[in-house]
């Protein structure tokens, strides 16, 4: 279908700098990032939003999110000292592009309530 950029980046129509690739996920550095490190995590069929996810459907699938989260906060070595992932989920959240994504964040110390 190819409606969104993340489609493209996952086709490689379009480049982005790539940290971790399986047969369902991949993840790379997010273009205007908001901490020292802040990886996209996204499934490689097309979920647009958290309000699609059938539990019964992409339950492995957000099991495989995970644990690349886990594999890159280790390769990127903040698994001890922290980190947050954030999903975005429509207007009132600020999700710009609707294909689901995890946002892995760290590097710094984070703040609470998030903006
Ligand atoms: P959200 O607001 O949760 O929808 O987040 C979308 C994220 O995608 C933003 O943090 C953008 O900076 C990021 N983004 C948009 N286009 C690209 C791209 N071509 N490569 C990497 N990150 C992107």
């Amino acid at each position: 279908m190819g409606s969104t950029i993340f489609s493209k980046i996952i086709s490689k129509e379009i480049p982005a700098n790539i940290v971790f690739e399986s047969d369902t996920v991949l993840a790379f550095k997010d273009i205007n990032p908001q901490a020292p490190i802040h990886i996209l995590i996204i499934p490689k069929i097309e979920i647009p939003t958290i309000t699609d996810i059938k539990g019964s459907e992409h339950a492995s699938l957000l099991a495989d999110m995970f644990d690349a989260a886990n594999q890159i906060a280790k390769q990127m070595e903040i698994a001890e000292s922290g980190f947050r992932l954030v999903l975005n989920c429509g207007r009132d959240a600020g999700q710009e592009v609707y294909h689901l994504h995890m946002h892995l964040l760290g590097g710094r110390q984070m703040k609470w309530p998030p903006g």
